[in-house]
């Protein structure tokens, strides 16, 4: 049986001499591995729409009495080239396509990636992407911190903390001297990635400029209670540790 779907490339893995594995996100938020037979090779046709972030239109082949489908042929509806051919944006690119499908979240996934790969290939503030990438992955995960007030006590004033054990916002009568101290811009960025949904992303990255810090938080509640593990999120670090400013 023959299908044909339109999909993003998550991942792209290199199989025998001349093959590879590519993983794919569709349109209706399933996740399916199929193989790519030849696209090692220099004249493959199939070799764009393979890469890693490509949308496209997948034709394949569908046998019951094999696990993994193959791919037919590819058609590159968009490439996005330019978030390839940097490297920053093409960490961020991938750590969101590792975080979606590790998660195997029953939510529809696929209008958030290509969202986020859309704001990504425009190159503007692509930390504020990234954190609110990860506050709707938060969400998607059942993760929501409390930003109406202090988790503690209620208090709406003098919020001067953010607890990931804790899960939200604390008061400086709260907050114990292991927890940071954040300024009240960096709180209300946080507040206002919670609040947030997918449709708001223009809107989130008029209002503020994010920086890595800001995604580290939302991370870090990521890391405490998603139950998942990326990989990508060392190579992610690492750069940023390098003082590639891009902010
Ligand atoms: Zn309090």
């Amino acid at each position: 049986m023959n299908s044909e779907y339109c999909a993003i490339v998550i991942s792209y893995r290199e199989y025998r001499e001349h093959d590879a594995i590519i993983k794919l996100l569709d349109e209706n938020g399933t996740i399916s591995s199929l193989i790519a037979r030849g696209v090692q090779k220099i004249n493959s046709k199939n070799a764009a729409g393979c890469q890693q972030f490509t949308y496209g239109r997948y034709f394949v082949n569908e046998r019951q009495s094999t696990v993994l489908h193959s791919l037919r042929s590819a058609e590159c509806l968009r490439t996005y080239r330019d978030i390839r051919e940097d490297l920053y944006m093409q960490s961020i690119a991938s750590y969101m396509c590792e975080v979606i499908e590790k998660s195997d979240f029953e939510e529809n996934a696929f209008p958030l990636l290509k969202t986020m790969l859309e704001h990504l290939s425009k190159k503007e503030q692509p930390f504020g992407v990234l954190c609110l990438f990860q506050a709707i992955v938060n969400r998607m995960h059942g993760i929501e911190p409390c930003v109406e007030g202090c988790v503690h006590c209620g208090t709406t004033k003098r919020i001067a903390s953010i607890s990931v054990q804790a899960g939200g916002f604390l008061c400086q009568s709260c907050m114990r001297m292991e927890d940071q101290l954040y300024t009240v811009e960096r709180l209300k960025k946080f507040r206002l990635l919670v609040k947030a949904h997918l449709e708001h992303i223009s809107l989130v990255l008029e209002s503020a400029c994010f920086d890595f810090d800001d995604f580290l938080i939302q991370y870090c509640f990521f890391a405490e209670y998603a139950g998942v593990s990326v990989k990508s999120i060392r190579f992610l670090k690492h750069l940023y540790a390098l003082h590639i400013d891009k902010t």
